[in-house]
């Protein structure tokens, strides 16, 4: 039997009745972009992760123009962005008028460390993008104490923790999210939003989600125009208290894939410092990840490779990283494979995965 990639629909099946009463109650209410539901989903989103604001925006790429926008980023300002992750993380740069600065990651957990930041700092540095990539934790805070605001790029680790039970998302100056249909905490279309503890942050970004106004009649800053609509929200309000328990199932299935014995295929991604990850994706490394992906395909499973081609080496990002020696990217460029995860991959789905890895 084929094994899927993910699986979003099982999961939702059983919220089918419940989200439609609360799309139709929007429809009822015509307060279609922002208003109170928008506002009542910000309020339980940043009470879900423990910090003081919450800001819903369009999506996980606008949320990180705005973060820096917020940060007070702009021309002659570099920002460090892992080459490492998902081009959406780099492209958000620009836009703010500031230059990319790719650094490397940990081959082994796909992530920037301390020192792999710090060798792409200079005195033009005015912030680090570091992601939580596939959903596991980074080490945010060793990375701010060198001294630059670290912007959490968590979209694709909405209910993770770190190891002293902080969330991704409340460990960096500021973070964003993207609920994009297929990350952890999806919508029913593109929505995002940014997390902070700084009420100037806030602020700022509050006012760039709308033109750089806050009264719609006065405009104080050339902002965007990135709002969260009602319907998303409402979406993620029902689905929201359903995300714990949709990380443990993904964690369980990362527990069947090792009952499994796949660690003898390939290795297995681990929790960085003891955090608690959110696997919303599940990549494996193995010396020659193509034949590996190609052994799974035939098999019938959907594995796949998502970055064999870094950002710093895609055409619209060489003229800032061409000639960037990046060789931990390289080899996880190389050697990455993500196999199926979702809530619901049970044992056999694992160890039929296994039996299409073994040689
Ligand atoms: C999905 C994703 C984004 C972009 O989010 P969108 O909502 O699609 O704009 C940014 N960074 C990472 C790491 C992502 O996985």
């Amino acid at each position: 039997m084929a094994v899927p990639l993910f699986d979003t629909r099982t999961p939702l099946a059983p919220l089918r009745e419940q989200i439609a009463a609360r799309v139709g109650a929007v429809m009822e209410s015509g307060r279609f972009i922002l208003g109170p539901e928008v506002a009542a989903f910000e309020e339980e989103w940043a009470a879900y992760l423990g910090v003081p604001h919450a800001i819903g925006v369009a999506n996980g790429t606008d949320a990180i123009t705005l973060a820096l926008l917020a940060l007070g980023v702009g021309p002659g300002d570099e920002v460090v962005v892992p080459s490492f992750t998902f081009y959406a993380s780099a492209e958000a740069i620009p836009p703010t008028g500031a230059t990319p600065v790719f650094c490397d990651v940990d081959p082994e957990t796909f992530c920037a460390t301390p020192d792999t930041v710090r060798a792409a700092l200079t005195p033009r540095t005015k912030a680090v993008i570091v992601v939580h990539l596939f959903g596991n934790v980074a080490p945010v805070e060793a990375i701010e104490a060198l001294g630059v605001p670290v912007v959490e790029d968590a979209a694709q680790a909405a209910g993770a923790r770190a190891a002293d039970g902080r969330r991704a998302g409340a460990l960096g100056t500021v973070a964003t999210f993207s609920f994009f249909p297929s990350k952890n905490l999806g919508a029913f279309g593109d929505a995002g939003a940014v997390t902070t503890a700084d009420d100037g942050v806030a602020e700022r970004v509050r006012m760039l989600r709308f033109h750089g106004s806050r009264d719609k009649s006065t405009f104080e800053l050339v902002g965007q125009n990135s709002r969260l609509d009602a319907v998303q929200a409402a979406v993620l309000r029902v689905l929201l208290p359903h995300l714990d328990g949709w990380c443990e199932g993904r964690r369980a299935a990362a527990a069947h894939y090792e009952a499994a014995g796949l660690g003898a295929h390939a290795a297995l991604p681990a929790p960085i410092g003891g955090c608690e990850p959110a696997w919303h994706l599940y990549v494996v490394r193995h010396p020659r990840g193509d034949e590996l992906l190609e052994r799974l395909v035939a098999a019938g499973v959907e594995a796949r490779a998502y970055y064999r081609v870094p950002t710093h080496l895609q055409p619209a990002m060489r003229r800032w990283g061409e000639g960037a020696p990046l060789r931990g990217t390289e080899q996880a460029a190389r050697e990455h494979v993500a196999l199926p995860m979702s809530p619901v991959l049970d044992a056999a789905q694992a160890r039929e995965v296994t039996t299409a890895a073994a040689p």
